[in-house]
């Protein structure tokens, strides 16, 4: 039985989905209006971990993951490099889906694009006018938080404090109320806009997640997901726009991670303090650095160091070594009808051990950092095996190494390990001379780095 802490209840929930085995989730994507960096990379994996899991625990995810296009922060960036917001979305978005593709984040069921669905924004706008939760003011249209009772539930707040803590936009003459939040907003010079009952506008923000979420996945989703930065005001307004509208639970569990901290301070690009990933897999595999970010608890804070990330990529090649000798040992012999020794018997209760305590540990609240433990605990027990034992018995070796797929298919790891099988002697050592020119560099030895890439 698989338990969630959802934001929303502050608790450790059981796991009951709407339709039997089947999984709808919405997880808030990035703004294309910049390069991947760490922040958005521990949120993709952490998310892709989870949904891994629950497709190993059989049932189907249909994972729906927008993009944002349109929104005040493309728009700036739009201005500052004197471009449309069309050309900076396309570029940022083949960006992403490159630097997305090399974490090895599986594709979502559905990637929306809010520019793709105004219309049915316009709709949603016009439902909330005629229910009584919003208003127009001189073309912009507001929601009416004071009409939403259970305004700041998800964030834990009441309406006061949402504006004694100053989030709210008190000088803006428009708006009934402070806290209030566009919908849409009224056409500005030089910005994208497109024709509506209030005249010519763009959607707000928060409005496009709750729009594009009803659409593939209908008024109530089994989970709802993000960054902790984006529960107060982002998900607290989906939360009123959407319930306000359908009068059903929007999300029955919300997912939030948690930050990623270099220095101590919140890794985000506004701070500039952020590495982005493209830079990053130039120094570390893939696999260090979904190690590296699945060691911790979803939830819980990670700090980024060089260190760390060194420890990573050491600790996930010596778990690639173990995995790849086994898989080898596994390949050459497969049927063994042999009688089985002591240590033969013992590797199978271990191989049985491992993969219920993988279990136990993910199913409380998809806790990879107690389940990365389990397998390096594993992995040391299928190398005592095959040092110790006299002849390894294929049947047994065979099922050491599917529990290492088990483990891989869940955490996203050594993908590339079937072409690593069948590459051939020249290809290998090229991929050795690739590992080799990255221990120079990460010494900061550039002279036998460049000599190694010439
Ligand atoms: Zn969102």
């Amino acid at each position: 039985m698989i338990k969630i802490y959802s934001t929303l209840t502050r608790q450790l929930e059981e796991f009951k989905t709407i339709e039997p085995s089947v999984v709808k989730w919405y997880n808030c994507g990035p703004t294309v209006n910049g390069l991947m960096h760490l922040g958005h990379a521990r949120s993709a994996i952490a998310f892709d971990t989870i949904r891994r899991y629950l497709e190993y625990k059989e049932y189907k995810v249909v994972y729906v993951m927008n993009f944002t296009d349109i929104e005040d922060r493309m728009i700036e960036v739009a201005k500052r490099e004197k471009r449309a917001v069309l050309e900076v979305a396309e570029e940022y978005l083949s960006y992403f889906r490159r630097d997305m593709a090399s974490l090895n984040l599986k594709e979502a069921t559905v990637h929306p694009r809010a520019m793709l669905h105004i219309n049915q924004m316009i709709e949603f706008i016009e439902g909330l006018i005629e229910k009584g939760y919003a208003y127009e003011s001189n073309g912009d249209v507001y929601f009416d938080v004071r009409k939403f009772e259970e305004y700041g539930k998800l964030s834990n707040q009441k309406l006061e404090n949402v504006l004694q803590e100053g989030t709210a936009d008190t000088k803006n003459p428009n708006k009934r109320f402070p806290a209030d939040f566009a919908l849409w907003k009224n056409e500005k010079p030089s910005e994208p806009s497109w024709s509506s009952p209030w005249g010519k506008g763009r959607p707000g923000w928060n409005l496009e997640c709750s729009c594009m979420s009803r659409i593939y996945l209908g008024d109530t989703l089994d989970i709802h997901s993000g960054g902790q930065d984006l529960i107060f005001p982002h998900h607290e307004n989906e939360i009123a726009q959407s319930e306000s509208l359908t009068g059903k639970p929007f999300a029955n569990y919300w997912l939030h991670n948690g930050y990623i901290n270099i220095d101590k301070e919140k890794m985000s690009k506004s701070l500039g303090n952020y590495v982005n990933i493209v830079d990053l897999l130039q120094y570390y595999s893939t696999d260090a650095v979904r190690l590296f970010v699945l060691q911790t608890h979803y939830r819980s804070p990670i700090i980024f160091t060089e260190d760390a990330i060194d420890q990573a990529q050491i600790t996930s090649d010596r778990l690639f070594d173990v995995i790849l000798l086994t898989k080898n040992y596994a390949t050459e012999t497969t049927v063994d009808k042999s009688a089985l020794s002591d240590l033969d018997k013992d590797l199978l209760e271990k191989i049985t051990k491992a993969r219920e305590d993988f279990v136990k540990a993910m199913d409380e609240d998809f806790n990879t950092s107690n389940g990365f433990a389990v397998v390096f605990d594993y992995s040391r027990e299928v190398n005592d095996y095959l040092r110790k034992a006299d002849k390894i018995n294929g049947s047994v070796i065979n099922k050491a190494d599917e529990l290492f797929d088990e483990f891989r298919s869940v955490f996203g790891l050594y993908e590339d390990f079937n072409n690593y099988l069948s590459m051939d002697l020249v290809e290998k050592l090229v991929k050795l001379l690739v590992e080799i020119r990255g221990e120079y560099r990460k010494e900061k030895n550039w002279e036998m780095s460049d000599k190694i890439r010439d």
